[in-house]
């Protein structure tokens, strides 16, 4: 699936492990000329603002893909569950292990 340019912009928050879940709803969006506010990390989960215009399937996919996103690493995007104590985040063993470690800045998006 290719990202038309103008939404690979700053507000994309999260990392590339919940693209399967944000880029679905992204690309209905653009189709039907909502704005998208800004896509993140919160909770643990994966937070989707959007234009107050939005119609309610975008808003039923936003929170579908927030209930999901509680499943799925924020990293790789295999199986994951919430994890850590201060700040939450949904990951896969292995990439709690390296968060733990050394941090997940070498994920984020630039
Ligand atoms: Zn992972």
């Amino acid at each position: 699936m290719d990202t038309p340019y103008k939404y690979k912009r700053h507000y994309i928050e999260c990392m590339s492990g919940w693209l399967k879940l944000y880029q679905p709803i992204i690309d209905d969006c653009n189709a039907a000329g909502v704005e998208i506010r800004q896509v993140k990390e919160k909770f643990a989960g994966l937070h989707i603002q959007v234009g107050d215009d939005a119609p309610t399937r975008i808003v039923h996919a936003i929170r579908n893909a927030r209930i999901q996103s509680l499943r799925v690493c924020e990293v790789c995007g295999e199986r994951g569950e919430p994890r850590g104590r201060i700040h939450v985040k949904t990951l896969c063993e292995k990439h709690a292990i390296e968060h733990a470690i050394s941090g997940l800045d070498k994920y984020r998006h630039a």
